[in-house]
């Protein structure tokens, strides 16, 4: 009985596994297509100051098909990375934000734009070219422009990944170390990196007022950003708690639900106005 039971779940576990693998596959698949028939586009999510002033905006992809259905980034940039259509999302992303970018700026000129980049982005070598070449096209000023580079891409290339934010930084674009926390490694590397802000995880804003060990940790890391000259974002804010303990602890920067959801251009650019 218990060996029926067993190949039961056995039969159970190999039949989730094809079907995980197969919308993978049609995932991967529909990608090309969709950027050409444009299924992508993206919100923006803002960012404030501790005055509550918007001082930026995230660009966060959003992707729906018709087969399906919306998938969201969380699932689908980890799949084009591993079938090498990053690249083509990545440069779709980039040319997309620059076209949005004179609609934001004409309402308001003194805000930035942040980009994500993945892991495989920086080790694509013709990306810097790429980027200053869209960015001439466009006529955007590498000023306003920041990409947020995860703490685990970066821990995973992280001499390709120097070189990488050196030139982008010589450009004139600003770096954000995105999800930081979650990189599990020795914090020795801060002192060889050249970004401009640490944005703290949301799993440490969850954790605030919740767990005190761990505010007091999110409070060090505020604490150790602003000894080493960068400037500190926390994501995910979702309460005014947290956004309260998060100021009195000196961050410079908010972003979350709390603030502003990520939302299409036409929104931002009515609520801006
Ligand atoms: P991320 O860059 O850390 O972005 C933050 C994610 O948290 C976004 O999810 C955002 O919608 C969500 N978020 C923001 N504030 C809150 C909040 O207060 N509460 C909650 N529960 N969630 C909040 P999203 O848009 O689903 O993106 C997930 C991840 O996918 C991003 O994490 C980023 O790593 C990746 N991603 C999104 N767009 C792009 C892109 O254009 N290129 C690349 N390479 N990656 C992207
Ligand atoms: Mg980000
Ligand atoms: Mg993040
Ligand atoms: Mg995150």
């Amino acid at each position: 009985r218990a060996k029926a039971d067993g190949r039961h779940r056995f039969t159970l576990f190999s039949q989730d596994m094809i079907e995980i693998s197969r919308r993978r596959l049609r995932i991967a698949n529909a990608i090309n297509n969709s950027l050409n028939a444009n299924e992508f586009t993206l919100f923006y999510q803002p960012k404030v100051d501790v005055h509550q002033k918007i001082i930026g905006y995230e660009a966060l992809v959003r992707w729906s098909n018709d087969e399906l259905g919306h998938i969201s980034p969380a699932e689908f940039i980890p799949i084009a990375e591993q079938s090498g259509k990053i690249t083509q999302i990545t440069e779709w992303v980039i040319e997309q934000a620059f076209k949005d970018s004179h609609s934001i700026f004409a309402v308001r000129n003194s805000i930035t734009i942040a980009l994500n980049l993945s892991i495989h982005d920086l080790k694509n070598p013709s990306l810097i070219n790429i980027i200053y070449r869209l960015m001439l096209q466009y006529k955007v000023k590498p000023q306003q422009i920041e990409f947020e580079i995860t703490e685990s891409a970066y821990l995973d290339n992280f001499e390709g990944a120097n070189l990488f934010i050196e030139e982008i930084r010589n450009m004139g674009c600003s770096i954000a170390l995105d999800d930081f926390g979650t990189g599990y490694s020795s914090l020795s590397y801060l002192t060889q990196i050249k970004i401009d802000t640490l944005k703290i995880d949301k799993q440490f804003v969850d954790q605030i007022g919740v767990s005190q060990r761990s505010t007091l940790v999110t409070k060090t890391i505020i604490e150790m950003a602003k000894h080493l000259d960068l400037q500190v974002c926390a994501e995910g804010v979702e309460t005014i708690e947290q956004s309260q303990l998060l100021l009195d602890s000196g961050c410079h920067i908010l972003q979350g639900y709390y603030f502003g959801m990520p939302e299409p251009l036409e929104i931002i650019l009515k609520k801006l106005q």
